[in-house]
């Protein structure tokens, strides 16, 4: 059922499947939110050595109501699976926020990370080999506003 969110980028079938792996994780109201509304779409960033980065962007909706688009790197099917998809998951747990703060915790990052690890996808230690260092530099992914 998730395969018109990932249809984008089914010329990376490894980075397909990771995404899936995390979609088929979330709890099913956060998997609903996604699949009914028009807007969200997932997508992957394009580099043009040109131009540099572009970014498919949705028509900003009504106020209060930004767009929902996560935007992933291609490397993230490169590097380690349990980064790949704490970062998928963290992207997700942005676009289910709005972009905005889970509860208490008003810093947009924390309330990410935390929504993410509250799914059983913590933040990897890259002390403990699930990730290298590399990895966490750069933004990976992004939601887009
Ligand atoms: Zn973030």
């Amino acid at each position: 059922m998730f395969f018109a969110l990932i249809a984008d980028f089914d010329h990376c079938p490894l980075l397909q499947q990771r995404v899936l792996a995390v979609l088929h994780r979330i709890p099913e109201l956060v998997q609903r939110d996604f699949l009914d509304d028009p807007r969200f779409r997932i997508t992957l960033e394009n580099y043009h050595p040109e131009t540099g980065w572009t970014l498919w962007m949705a028509t900003p909706g009504p106020p209060g109501n930004g767009s929902r688009c996560v935007v992933l790197r291609r490397r993230l099917s490169d590097c380690a699976e349990g980064f790949a998809h704490y970062v998928i998951a963290h992207e997700f747990a942005h676009a289910f926020l709005r972009n905005g703060p889970w509860g208490e915790i008003r810093d947009r990052e924390e309330a990410a990370d935390a929504l993410a690890a509250s799914w059983g996808f913590r933040r990897p230690d890259p002390d403990q080999g699930l990730a290298s260092r590399g990895d966490f530099q750069g933004n990976p992914g992004m939601v887009s506003r």
